[in-house]
């Protein structure tokens, strides 16, 4: 049975940053990848029109300036292959492959606690051991497939946008169906429009969307950020969310209406969701969470042109921000085509699949192509796939049945020598989520090389620990208007999961800060033991 110091659970832009951390401090660790690719939702994620909402500068690793002069962005966003190719550079620049093990999922890890050593089983019944368990399982990553009635029956194809086939679909003369809108629906439906016979997007929910104004990269901008890229990371390393720009300092209402509405339109054409920090207050405040919202209804409004249209596809039952908006090349703008048509159905709920397509209380929609952007079972889906098994044999699916707790969402009690990186109780969602991930890689090396060098065989964080943080992300969260929506953030996503609010809405830097907080007074909230507590609870039994 092979053994390392530490296993990482999934080849995803975490598990990798992970592995690269852990082997500057010398940790041995082995990554363990369930595809037979690297780069978990950026492999998985391919549908057209796939790309990430944040800045390509920004979304990408700053532990090497080397890694950041090379490379070359193209694009302001990065579409969903470059960003795959950018992944896979990484892995080659760094050597990290040979510690990469793929076509091996996990299906359980089981704590002896004994030895202080996880075993780690996988598909194909292989078991692994390790000192430390770290899950890098994605917070975004595990799909929610609906099932309608009749789904088996239709005699087309039915496509997840988050599994999407490695072949090329060719949309051609085809009539299309999208359940979902929210980035993923929204991104693929101008793409996915220039080619099928016919589109239609079943919206149950209308989201906030915004332009994303992206353009090639020009050699001067480029020249410019990386002549300046470590002041660039810097700032966003004491930022709110990990975004490469200033947030405004001043409150909605403090301005004058002129000012209000010049600053809305500045950022509303250049900053993406980073809209939502043009003033601090938009997203803790009613007041100006409305002025935000009704200057970005206005915005979608004037994007469509039917009037029928326009009342279902500008959002009305949330504010701006409470769920998690998008950032869209041409969305709205795609249903002045002729073979475009929204389904609501809020209004006409789906009945059934029929073998020709979906039947809705309104009509049959004749389709040969079904494509669910329906989204993901966020934050703790990933991490309870797997069944992990920690002291006294409870799992993580027991100890976390009415929410995760986490202290300061990095580990759980009951479950020593156990991390997860970009999990409940970190930004992770609310964060540019790379900046998190390499906050906590860094982090997590420097203490397992600590707890190494001092003789530490098993770490485990206490159930007053947790409970504190655990807290006090619901006392963050209740300071910001993320409660007046059900969302992924709070668990609304799926049908009897715990209705808990998961992200830390605190911020990057103020996480940064509680981080270093933890790690300075010796990993306060950890119990550090040089023997296994069962062994030295055996021994003292035993007098
Ligand atoms: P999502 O935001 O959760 O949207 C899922 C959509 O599917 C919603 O419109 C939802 O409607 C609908 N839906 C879910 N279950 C349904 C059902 N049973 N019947 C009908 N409709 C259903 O998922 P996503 O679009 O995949 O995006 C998830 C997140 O992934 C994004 O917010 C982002 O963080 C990340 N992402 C990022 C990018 C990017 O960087 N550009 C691209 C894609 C994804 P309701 O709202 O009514 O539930």
């Amino acid at each position: 049975m092979a053994h390392v110091e530490t296993l990482i659970v999934g080849a995803g832009l975490a598990g990798l940053r992970a592995l690269y951390a852990l082997g500057q401090k010398g940790i041995t660790a082995t990554v363990l990848e369930a595809s037979d690719e690297i780069g978990g939702v950026w492999n998985h994620n391919r549908y057209p029109g796939a790309r990430c909402d944040v800045e390509s500068f920004d979304y990408s690793y700053s532990f090497s300036e080397e890694l950041e002069q090379e490379w070359r962005w193209t694009e302001r966003y990065p579409t969903q292959p470059e960003i795959l190719r950018y992944i896979n550079h990484v892995a080659d620049r760094f050597d990290l492959r040979k510690d990469i093990v793929l076509n091996t999922r996990v299906e359980e890890a089981a704590y002896d606690e004994d030895r202080a050593i996880w075993t780690v089983t996988a598909a194909d019944g292989r078991t692994r051991t390790a000192n430390v368990l770290m899950l890098c399982l994605g917070q975004l990553s595990a799909p929610k497939i609906p099932s309608y009635p009749g789904q088996d029956t239709f005699a087309g194809k039915l496509i997840i946008s988050a599994i999407w086939p490695k072949e090329k679909i060719d949309f051609t003369g085809k009539r299309v169906g999208i359940i979902g809108t929210g980035s993923s629906g929204m991104q693929m439906t101008p793409v996915i429009a220039e080619t099928a016979a016919h589109l239609t997007v079943f919206q149950r929910t209308a989201n906030y969307s915004l332009p994303a104004a992206n353009a090639p990269l020009s050699d001067e901008e480029v020249a410019q950020v990386k002549a300046n890229y470590a002041a660039r990371r810097e700032q966003i390393r004491n930022s709110p969310s990990g975004l490469g720009f200033r947030p405004g300092k001043v409150k909605t209402l403090e301005v004058s209406d002129e000012d209000r509405e010049a600053a809305l339109e500045k950022s509303y054409h250049r900053l993406g969701f980073g809209f939502a920090l043009t003033f601090p207050d938009i997203l803790l405040n009613e007041e100006a969470n409305a002025v935000a919202s009704d200057f970005l209804k206005r915005k979608m409004a004037e994007r469509v042109s039917d009037p029928e249209l326009k009342k279902k596809l500008v959002p009305s039952d949330h504010g701006f921000g409470t769920r998690r908006p998008s950032v869209d090349g041409g969305y709205f703008e795609a249903f002045a085509r002729d073979n475009v048509s929204l389904a609501d159905i809020r209004e006409h709920p789906i009945v059934e699949f029929t073998p020709e397509g979906i039947r809705t209380e309104e009509k049959l929609h004749e389709l040969d192509i079904v494509i669910f952007a329906t989204g993901f079972d966020a934050i703790t889906g990933a991490l309870l796939k797997p069944r992990i098994v920690g002291r006294g044999g409870q799992t993580l699916a027991e100890k976390w049945a009415d929410g995760p707790l986490t202290h300061l969402g990095l580990a759980t009690a009951g479950f020593p020598n156990l991390v997860m990186v970009a999990g409940p109780g970190s930004p992770s969602v609310l964060s540019n989520v790379i900046v998190s991930i390499e906050e906590q890689a860094d982090w997590y090396a420097q203490m397992l090389a600590t707890m190494k060098a001092e003789g530490t065989v098993e770490f485990e964080t206490t159930e007053t620990a947790e409970q504190g943080w655990t807290d006090y992300v619901q006392v963050r969260a209740r300071e910001t208007l993320y409660g007046t929506a059900d969302s992924f953030y709070n668990g609304g996503e799926v049908a009897g999961k715990p209705r808990v609010f998961m992200p830390y809405s605190g911020g990057v830097r103020h996480y940064r800060l509680k981080l270093i907080e933890c790690a300075d007074a010796h990993y306060a909230g950890f119990e550090q033991r040089t023997a296994p507590l069962a062994r030295s609870t055996d021994v003292a039994a035993n007098g």
